[in-house]
């Protein structure tokens, strides 16, 4: 017997490396007229390592101590930058204290009490507006982006005490993947991300990006995502994060990557990209609209 066309639609997306959840999201894939993309986890490969360790407040503590103490709090996160906070950490040895209290701010950071202190890792700026004049942390920031990298600042009771520079590559199949998503819709593709301009600019130029919408926090994707909407488009958000799931449940459609995605992005997301190849994100589109040409 011949499957009916969609059902057939749905598992040929899944022989493309694209769980979709059910027939009305192919529907939906197919109108897409613009797709918004997340750059960490998504265009990169979420995989990031720490490069640098820049202690800003000289005698408090060494580079060692400073991952220990991030890390102690990172193990609390699922954030693909706490898994590179995490292995630094390792690779110098460290035995990691108990964190308590954790707390996890999406786009922000985490922060949770570790030997009596309070600890605090994250987008400075956001996690800590008062302290973000220090002097030495903010020049350390400043030359960590300049080198296209993300800066995470460690505070312990409120005071910046080092900076990490954290380096994440872009996946080889993300300028691919871009301009398959450019060649199907109406508006050029966007970037939505949290992370600072100046590493968001890096990334969007080496994959042919040019709508860049940097430094926005959860709810700011949402936002961008519902002006979009407003101005008549039908917006697909790619994403992996916790920070991406509001923007995921707001969009026409929602895709998340499923390789190192949140649970709650996956939960949220009404498609998944099973292996991880952005490609898929373009393929599922071209697919279902070929399935819907079948079923009118
Ligand atoms: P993106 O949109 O690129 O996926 P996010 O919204 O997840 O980025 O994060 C934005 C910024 O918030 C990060 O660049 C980082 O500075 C900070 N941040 C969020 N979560 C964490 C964490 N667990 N550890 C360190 N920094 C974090
Ligand atoms: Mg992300």
């Amino acid at each position: 017997a011949t499957m009916p066309p969609l059902l057939a639609a749905m598992a040929n997306a899944g022989r493309h490396g694209v769980l979709v959840k059910n027939a009305v999201v192919l529907e939906r894939l197919a109108d897409t007229s613009v797709v918004a993309l997340d750059k960490t986890g998504t265009l990169t490969e979420g995989r990031p390592a720490v490069a640098e360790v820049r202690v800003t407040a000289p005698g408090a503590l060494s580079e060692a101590e400073v991952l220990r103490l991030a890390a102690a709090v990172e193990r609390g996160s699922e954030h693909p930058l706490a898994g590179a906070v995490v292995a630094a950490a390792a690779a110098t040895g460290a035995v990691l204290p108990p964190a308590s209290g954790f707390a996890a701010r999406p786009g922000r950071g985490v922060t949770a009490t570790v030997e009596g202190h309070r600890v605090d890792v994250g987008a400075l700026e956001r996690l800590a507006p008062d302290a973000a004049g220090h002097p030495a942390t903010a020049a350390a920031i400043a030359e960590v982006e300049a080198r296209g990298h993300t800066a995470v600042t460690v505070l312990r009771d409120g005071a910046p005490v080092a900076v990490l520079g954290i380096r994440d590559t872009v996946r080889a199949d993300a300028a691919a993947a871009v301009r398959g998503c450019a060649a199907l819709t109406s508006a050029p593709p966007v970037l939505l991300t949290g992370d600072n301009p100046r590493s968001a600019r890096r990334v969007a130029e080496e994959v042919g990006i040019t709508d860049v919408r940097a430094g926005l926090l959860p709810e700011d994707k949402v936002a961008a995502v519902r002006a979009l909407a407003e101005r008549g488009e039908r917006v697909v958000v790619v994403g992996d994060g916790v920070n991406d799931a509001p923007a995921l449940a707001a969009a026409h459609a929602g895709i998340a990557m499923g390789g190192a995605g949140s649970d709650v992005a996956l939960e949220t997301a009404d498609a998944v990209v099973v292996r991880d190849e952005l490609p898929a994100v373009p393929a599922v589109v071209a697919l279902a609209r070929r399935a819907r040409r079948l079923v009118i």
